[in-house]
C-alpha cells in the first residue's frame, strides 16, 4: 500500500515539476509551446484564408474551445490521469510478470532506422484510432461522451481538442497494449504527437485544403467537416472517421463528401439543447 501511495505522490509531484519547467524553459521538445505555435499558426491561416468568409476569426465558442485544448493536454493529466496511468500500467506490469510475462514486445523493431520505426508507429497508432472512433460513434454509452465533440456548430482549429475526457482514458487504454507489443509507447515520440496535432487543427480549421491527390491518404478540412455534419446518409451511425489518415475510410468504405459546401450545418439531432459550458458538457454524460 505504502508503494502505491508513493508512486501516487511521485507521479502527481513528477508531473507537476514536468509542467512548470515547460512553461519555464522552452526547448525544441516542448509541448506547451508547440501547442500554442501551431494553434497560432493555423488561426492566422483562418484569419488570412477564410473558407467560410462570414465567420468571425473569434467565432462561436472560441475561448471554450481554447480552454478545452490546455485541459485536455496539460491539466487533465495533472489533476489524476499521470497518476492514474502510472497505476495502471504498474498494476499491468506485474500482472504480466505473475503470468511469467515479462516483456510484451512481440515484433522487435529497435533494429529498424528511426524513421521507419516513426513511420510505423503513426500508421499503426492511427488506424487503432480510426477503430476506436468508429467505437465511439457506434456505442451508444461512449456516443454520449464523444457528443462533447460534435457540439461544435462553428468550426475552427481549437474544436480540434474539444473532447470529454473520458475519450482520452479510453484511447490511451486502449492503444496502450497493441502498441506495446511493437514496443512503442505513445509518449515515445514527441515528433508524431506534435504532426498529429498539426494536421487534426487543419482538419478543424476555416481553411479549405484538401492535398490535391494525398487527400486518399490524409485527412483534410473538407472531409472531416462532413464527419461533424448534422446529416448522415442512411443508415449510417457516421462517416469519414480517420484522425491524421484518410486512407482507412477509403479502404472501410465509411468515406463520404457528397459536395464541398463550406456551410454545411454541424452537430446532431437536440444540439441546440447540448449544454454550452465546459462544466456542464463534463457532466453531461453522466447524467445521461
Ligand atoms: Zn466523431
Ligand atoms: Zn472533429
Amino acid at each position: 500500500m505504502g508503494d502505491f501511495l508513493n508512486s501516487i505522490s511521485n507521479a502527481y509531484t513528477g508531473y507537476y515539476n514536468y509542467l512548470i519547467s515547460e512553461i519555464l524553459y522552452p526547448t525544441w521538445n516542448n509541448y506547451f509551446y508547440w501547442l500554442i505555435a501551431l494553434s497560432l499558426i493555423v488561426w492566422l491561416l483562418e484569419v488570412i484564408f477564410p473558407w467560410r468568409k462570414q465567420q468571425a476569426a473569434f467565432r462561436k465558442d472560441f475561448w471554450l474551445d481554447g480552454f478545452y485544448m490546455f485541459f485536455n493536454f496539460f491539466l487533465f493529466s495533472l489533476i489524476g490521469f499521470n497518476a492514474i496511468s502510472t497505476i495502471g500500467v504498474d498494476l499491468f506490469n506485474s500482472f504480466l510478470a505473475s503470468l511469467g510475462i515479462n516483456n510484451l514486445v512481440a515484433v522487435n523493431l529497435a533494429a529498424l532506422p528511426k524513421w521507419t520505426q516513426l513511420l510505423i508507429m503513426f500508421v499503426v497508432a492511427d488506424f487503432i484510432q480510426w477503430n476506436i472512433h468508429r467505437l465511439l460513434h457506434k456505442n451508444k454509452y461512449l456516443w454520449e461522451f464523444h457528443k462533447v465533440h460534435h457540439s461544435v456548430i462553428e468550426m475552427g482549429f481549437a474544436a480540434h481538442l474539444r473532447f470529454h475526457w473520458m475519450e482520452t482514458v479510453l484511447y490511451k487504454t486502449l492503444q496502450y497494449i497493441p502498441l506495446a507489443m511493437l514496443g512503442f509507447s505513445i509518449q515515445d515520440f514527441f515528433i508524431i504527437h506534435i504532426i498529429a496535432v498539426a494536421i487534426g487543427h487543419l482538419n478543424h480549421a476555416n481553411i479549405k485544403i484538401t492535398y490535391g491527390p494525398l487527400k486518399y491518404v490524409l485527412n483534410n478540412p473538407v472531409m472531416h467537416l462532413w464527419h461533424h455534419a448534422h446529416h448522415l446518409p442512411k443508415n449510417s451511425y457516421g462517416v469519414n472517421f480517420g484522425l491524421s489518415l484518410s486512407i482507412w475510410d477509403y479502404l472501410f468504405k465509411t468515406a463520404y463528401i457528397p459536395n464541398e459546401n463550406e456551410y454545411e450545418p454541424l452537430g446532431f439531432d437536440g444540439v441546440e439543447n447540448f449544454p454550452n459550458t465546459f462544466v456542464k458538457q463534463e457532466v453531461y454524460p453522466f447524467r445521461k
